[in-house]
């Protein structure tokens, strides 16, 4: 006998599936252990009865054998793997212990707790920050996946609204610029496959290579990684010499029109083919096509904004429906996050009463020079000597990899890490700590990619001694002496609270209606009752000084910003680390599906330069910089620029011959003018392993 049960796809995703999942309850218990089949919701319109492959095969990740199950404690070198098993009390004693000792000795800065998005859950994946400021812990600048496309995008629009993503299904053109939604987000596919059958919509995918999505589309411009500027000035170029520009618009809703027209003068499609690489005549056909059609809808992705100019070609890309007027139809416009439209109230969550704003922030994607201890990172603070880790994995998904891993292994720094599985980064641990994964805990989502708010209630119970991120801060906090009301409350009490101080009903009736739809009117969705800032017009000049501290040298209207780290004689390839399709960064690496579907490591090489180098496909090759290298299977592939390269991941480390990781190449480097992780914008070498085989590996 089995039952279905509404639930959520607590994943790093924008598409935030509604999910049916089935669970099986053979023996008639109660509350099973089991689960079956995971569907998407029919009934709901953006998830449109649509999961992804990786979270249909659920079953196979939520009961693999290989979940930690209970407390372990290190008893080998670190990072040796070698730990015994031992009890909940005795392993928050020893994580309490050693955040007391830290506080002691060395101030309550010295302790960094430090987590990412795991799990897409408020509560659970939020809640660690309410312990942080409580004790004054060292709090964490968020910049790891969001924080070039959000600055980029709040330089123009000023706040995170934007069409319907539904329109989709009723627009003429939709452009998925820098994204990748057959392999990340599907159910973006559902509403674009709809206007392609019952409209005839075309759909052109911006992408240095053929993707899935690009392999569907029809039209793929493939510029050279971290060009995108120069590609959107010169469609804008084209607006304005053909008359698609619509003066009207722009006069009533942007802030400096009259300065375009000269701007783009001179950067015209023969300007940008020199910069992307891309044809004059190809550049010329996509600019004409966007101009042509009213209803024609930008889905920015992420990708394209993961580079050191990364947040200015965002700002270009979302100029071109300010330019055009695009913004005033249905189905037209562009489109990046839904986070304004849920008005969330996270003072329980997160402890924000509590928050000292003076306490130090560190950079979360500059977690390898703060363990390493760089000054400019620690700031005026002490190094940090105790971390309490959740929702990521850092040893592996930080950039510059090789020096996060030597910050880790240094004796006088203790880790805790709460985690479902044995990842590099609890290999590194002194305690690990079993967690649940979101059917066996309650908790609350919010979509970035549509606009519902949904409930997701434990529906089947956890293995072994497994405990939510929820239960490990109250078990902290009662050792710690630190009190909030969130700690004396049950996650679910804390959902129903923190909804209902947003304006929203409260857990039980989200629960009954299984979804509340958030979307704003199609006024305020289209920006035609203001966009963000000051005035309500969009900015063809952004304030970047005003974004952040690092704007030097940025340009003062949409441009082309040659920032990035461009190839050189010893370093003659970009390298772009892509989202593989059955991984959701290093989550789902552990599912044999997943892996049997990604099959290895691979690096994908144009025709032209595997011939340049002598390899074939199957071969292996290593790349390398001055951050490390990391050996990969060679696929030629055809759909992207010789020069460019692209490592489709994240495989662990312990998945590549050597150990090591593709983000053991990337950049720490903080992108201007806010910071932001630059996965995809990386100079390196590429040798074939038989030439390169006497090369050390540098992980140590
Ligand atoms: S598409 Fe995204 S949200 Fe939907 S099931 Fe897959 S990972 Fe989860």
């Amino acid at each position: 006998m089995s039952t279905i049960g509404s639930s959520v796809c607590p994943h790093d995703c924008p598409s935030t599936c509604a999910l049916e999942v089935e669970v099986l309850d053979p023996g008639g218990r109660g509350r099973a252990g089991r689960i079956g089949a995971v569907r998407g919701a029919v009934a709901n319109s953006y998830t449109a009865g649509v999961v992804c492959a990786k979270v249909a095969r659920y079953g196979e990740r939520i009961h693999h054998p290989g979940r930690l199950t209970r407390p372990l404690l290190r008893t080998g070198p670190k990072g040796s793997g070698q730990f015994r098993e031992i009890g909940w009390d005795e392993a928050l004693d020893r994580v309490a212990g050693a955040f007391a000792e830290t506080t002691a000795r060395h101030g309550a800065e010295a302790v960094w707790p430090y987590y990412y998005a795991g799990t897409m859950g408020l509560v659970q994946r939020d809640g660690i920050n309410r312990l942080r400021h409580v004790l004054g812990y060292s709090r964490q600048k968020k910049t790891i996946c969001t924080a070039t496309a959000e600055t980029g995008w709040l330089a123009g629009v000023g706040r995170f609204t934007g069409p319907d993503p539904r329109e989709m299904a009723c627009s003429d053109l939709v452009v998925m610029w820098g994204g990748n939604p057959v392999s990340t987000q599907v159910n973006a596919m559902v509403h674009i496959t709809r206007a392609r059958k019952e409209r005839g919509a075309k759909l052109v995918v911006v992408d240095p290579y053929r993707t899935p999505t690009a392999a569907v589309a029809d039209l793929h411009v493939a510029p050279r990684p971290g060009t995108d500027g120069a590609l959107a000035c010169a469609m804008m170029h084209v607006a304005f010499r053909d008359g698609f520009t619509d003066r009207d618009y722009m006069a009533r809703y942007t802030d400096c029109p009259e300065r375009l027209e000269a701007h783009f003068a001179a950067r015209g499609p023969a300007w940008a083919s020199g910069i992307t690489g891309l044809p004059e005549a190809e550049i010329e056909a996509f600019a004409r096509l966007y101009a042509a059609t009213p209803r024609a809808y930008i889905r920015l992705g992420y990708g394209f904004t993961r580079g050191r100019n990364g947040p200015v070609n965002m700002h270009a890309v979302t100029c071109l429906p300010a330019v055009t007027g695009k913004w005033r139809h249905e189905g037209g416009g562009a489109f990046w996050a839904n986070r304004s439209i849920y008005h969330l109230d996270k003072t329980l969550i997160e402890g924000l009463d509590r928050l000292d704003p003076a306490t130090r922030i560190m950079d979360m994607s500059r977690i390898g020079a703060v363990l390493t201890g760089d000054r400019a990172e620690l700031g005026d603070g002490p190094p940090v000597h105790a971390m309490l880790i959740q929702n990521t994995n850092p040893a592996v998904v930080a950039p510059d990899s090789n020096k996060v891993r030597r910050g880790f292994l240094r004796d006088d720094l203790f880790t805790c890490v709460h985690e479902q599985f044995m990842t590099e980064t609890a290999r590194l641990a002194d305690v690990v700590l079993p967690a649940t994964m979101f059917l066996e805990h309650d908790d609350f989502y919010v979509a970035g990619g549509h606009s519902h708010i949904q409930v997701g209630r434990k529906l089947v119970e956890p293995p072994g001694e497994c405990r939510s991120n929820h239960e490990v801060f109250q078990g902290l906090a009662a050792r710690l002496g630190a009190e909030h009301p969130g700690f004396t409350m049950t996650a679910m009490e804390v959902v129903d609270a923190a909804l209902r101080a947003s304006g929203w009903p409260g857990a039980e009736e989200v629960l009954a209606a299984r979804w509340i739809d958030a979307q704003g009117s199609f006024e305020d969705s289209h920006f035609l009752t203001g966009f963000g800032h000051a005035g309500g017009r969009f900015r063809f000049a952004p304030d970047w000084a005003a974004l952040g501290p690092s704007s030097a040298g940025m340009p003062g209207l949409p441009d082309h910003w040659a920032a990035t780290d461009e190839r050189t004689a010893d370093r003659p390839y970009r390298l772009v680390a892509a989202p593989a399709r059955q991984f959701l960064n290093t989550t789902f690496t552990e599912a044999p599906g997943s892996r049997r579907r990604e099959g290895r490591p691979t690096v994908l090489l144009h025709p032209a330069d595997a011939s340049a180098l002598g390899v074939a496909d199957g071969g292996r090759v290593r790349l390398g910089n001055a951050r490390g290298e990391c050996v990969l299977h060679v696929r030629v592939a055809e759909g992207m620029q010789p020069g460019v390269v692209i490592a489709e991941s994240i495989w662990p480390g312990s998945d590549h011959e050597g150990g090591i990781g593709i983000n053991a190449l990337t950049s720490d480097q903080p992108a201007a003018p806010a910071g932001g992780a630059v996965f995809h914008d990386t100079a390196v070498w590429v040798r074939t392993e038989a030439a390169a085989g006497s090369l050390p590996l540098a992980a140590e």
